[in-house]
């Protein structure tokens, strides 16, 4: 069976099932009822969801029909335990359908309910296997070389080895990972729901937190690598410095230096970027920065040699990564000063710390269908409704400041939850309550640890631009700090892709060349003039408005799977997107992106925008969209050879 389908069979008494149902998702629960008797009356009966609701699993039901359907979940489960807990039949997409309305509270639309279909893969069907079958001939002719061996060229790896298709991995680092191997700063935390961010075709009910921390994502990346044995595939401490086409052999010529610094070719007929957006750390331009004389790392660089206790700290930037640094190191730091360039909106979550509580790890374990259902309610909760909340409406009256009436709505949410934890804090307040509407920038969730952290009396915000960097201090307009060590949490050089690789294609054009500061891709995946060149996280494909980049990740590489696949069945060389096609693709994303708050002069600084002050790096689209998009090779939009 499927690994993403696999229960382990249930040996605990009544009262511990009952236990472990106390605390779980009702509405998860059910679903699991229906499959383990293929009975609808679970869904059919007077009680129903009310509400779905962000970080609610229990469709906002009564305590009393809570219970009620714990009651009848028990029984079932109870009868299918002594029953030895047989195998259950797949149900019928129709079923389904229905739990899934049930569930959502609403129809679930078509279009939607076939990438949950395809997602949930309830029959264990693979439909995200690559539509190719390697021969031994193909074999001989096909090679495919990827960078990167991070969550997307892990991904590639494994469905690669599945097809039975010849590969290598070049992974700079000496080990599998990417951001979860790199990035150890403490309180380092993905901040999408950990049963989202997985692959779609693993088991994910180990996480013993609803939002893992690295170290935990590390272990669920290096456990796939190794169940799936993609070890003897990847040359480690490799870089891959440039890759030219050779038109003649219709080949990828790659230039890699190896761990001595000892350069090598290798030759592969296609070549996959799996490098990752956010991968190369942002070193300000900070003047003085390198006559510091005390430790300065970047928190993707992060020097754990250097003891913290009692000592001084600057953290520069309050994004993502500095939101979690600061209130992972404020109890061990004698003093932390804070230089937050733009607040950032943070959500209310409520799970954001929490531990998987023991019964829904019970239930992913032992209950059919369950773990899937719970991942269709956190897809179905950071869906793509959440789009609109940029979508710019000009003649909004409260515009920019808030982007629709929607947005507002939200801005009175998120600045409720700021009033919560700092309102008898004037000052404090309007240092952290952005001016720009929720979402224009990366969100970040919150239990309310950032804010209690900047409330301590050791700690101090500065929020002034910094003017200089002294041996042993930072300034400000407002003064000199005085510090020992200087953490930078500035993000990553996002918009320079593929930096500082050089691909090189037909009649020896650099990408960088084509790009010149605009890198585009048809359908965030290639560039016509780099025949059999992919890439996985490209352009044009960074999520912003809700979702897991796995999901679009999978996309990629089931697209990238048909192209090969064009190539096999054709006995084609080379294929490659038409100039045409690529010119329309990046008009019609351009325009999307223009009515999107992301891109508005009014936000000042974010890494979602160029140099040029545009965004290239980010999908503006449905994501049952880009799914739709990137689900076949559209012939017409395409030059094979
Ligand atoms: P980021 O969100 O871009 O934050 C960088 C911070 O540094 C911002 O506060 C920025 O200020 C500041 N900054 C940059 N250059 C500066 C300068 N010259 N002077 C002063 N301040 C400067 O970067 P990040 O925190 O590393 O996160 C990047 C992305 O990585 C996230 O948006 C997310 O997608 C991902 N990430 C995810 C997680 C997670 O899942 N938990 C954790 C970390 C990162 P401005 O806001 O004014 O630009």
């Amino acid at each position: 069976m499927s690994r993403h389908l696999r229960t382990e069979p249930i040996h605990d008494d009544d009262a511990a099932i009952a236990r472990a149902l106390a605390s779980i998702s009702v509405s998860a629960l059910t679903a699991a009822a229906v499959h383990i008797t293929g009975d609808p009356s679970f869904v059919r009966g007077p009680i129903r969801p009310r509400e779905f609701v962000l970080n609610e699993f229990n469709g906002m039901l009564a305590e009393d029909e809570k219970a009620e359907l714990r009651v009848r979940a028990l029984d079932t489960i109870r009868a299918w335990r002594d029953a030895g807990c047989p195998p259950v039949a797949p149900l019928s997409t129709a079923l389904v359908r229905e739990v899934m309305d049930w569930i959502a509270c609403e129809p679930v639309p078509d279009d939607y309910a076939a990438l949950y279909l395809e997602e949930m893969d309830l029959a264990g069907r693979n439909p995200r296997a690559l539509p190719v079958r390697a021969t031994a001939c193909d074999r001989e002719e096909l090679s495919v070389l990827v960078i990167g061996c991070g969550e997307a060229g892990l991904l590639a790896g494994i469905r690669l080895k599945e097809a039975g298709i010849p590969f290598e991995i070049i992974e700079k680092s000496g080990d599998v990972g990417g951001t979860w191997l790199d990035n150890t700063y403490p309180g380092a935390r993905v901040d999408v729901a950990t049963h989202y961010y997985s692959y779609s075709f693993e088991a994910n009910d180990g996480f013993s937190e609803y939002y893992a921390r690295q170290p935990e994502l590390y272990r669920y990346f290096r456990r796939v690598f190794d169940e799936h044995g993609i070890a003897e595939h990847v040359r480690w401490h490799s870089e891959v410095e440039r890759a030219a086409w050779d038109e003649t052999a219709s080949r990828w010529q790659v230039t890699i230096r190896g761990p001595q610094g000892l350069r090598e070719t290798r030759s592969a007929r296609v070549l996959i970027s799996a490098v990752g957006l956010l991968s190369r750390p942002l070193i300000p331009d900070l003047p003085g920065l390198d006559g510091f004389e005390g430790p300065v790392f970047h928190t993707a660089e992060w020097d754990h040699s250097v003891d913290l206790r009692g000592k001084r700290v600057a953290l520069i930037g309050a994004g993502a990564s500095g939101f979690q640094v600061g209130p992972a190191i404020v109890d061990e730091v004698e003093r932390l000063v804070v230089f937050q360039r733009t607040p950032q909106w943070m959500a209310p979550n409520p799970r954001y710390h929490a531990p998987v509580t023991p019964g829904e790890r019970w239930a992913m374990r032992h209950l059919p269908g369950f773990a899937r259902w719970y991942r269709f309610m956190l897809m179905w909760q950071s869906s793509d409704k959440l789009l609109e909340l940029v979508r710019a409406d000009e003649t909004w009256p409260d515009f920019p400041r808030t982007a629709n009436a929607a947005s507002a709505a939200r801005r009175e949410v998120f600045s409720r939850w700021i009033e919560q934890h700092v309102g008898d804090d004037p000052v404090l307040k309007g240092q952290v309550t952005p001016d720009y509407p929720p979402m224009a920038k990366r969100m970040l969730q919150d239990n309310g640890s950032w804010l209690r952290c900047l409330r301590r009396p050791h700690v101090e915000l500065v929020t002034d631009g910094i003017t200089g960097i002294g041996p042993s201090s930072v300034t400000t307009a407002e003064g000199r700090f005085d510090v020992d060590v200087i953490v930078l949490a500035t993000g990553f050089r996002a918009s320079e892709l593929l930096w500082p690789m050089e691909i090189v294609g037909r009649d020896s054009v650099p990408l960088s060349k084509v790009w010149d500061g605009k890198p585009a891709a048809y359908r965030g995946i290639s560039v016509p003039g780099f025949p059999n060149f992919f890439m996985m996280a490209g352009p044009g494909t960074g999520i912003a408005h809700a979702g897991s980049v796995i999901l679009t990740t999978e996309c990629q590489m089931r697209y990238i799977g048909d192209a090969i696949r064009t190539l096999v069945d054709g006995d084609h060389r080379a294929i490659e997107p038409t100039q045409e096609a690529y010119d329309r693709y990046q008009q019609e994303l351009q325009a999307e992106i223009a009515t999107l708050m992301w891109g508005h002069p009014s936000i000042e600084h974010s890494w979602y925008k160029a140099a040029d002050g545009k965004v290239y790096v980010l999908c503006p689209w449905r994501l049952v969209d880009y799914w739709t998009m990137t689900g076949r090779v559209v012939p017409d939009d395409h030059h094979v050879s």
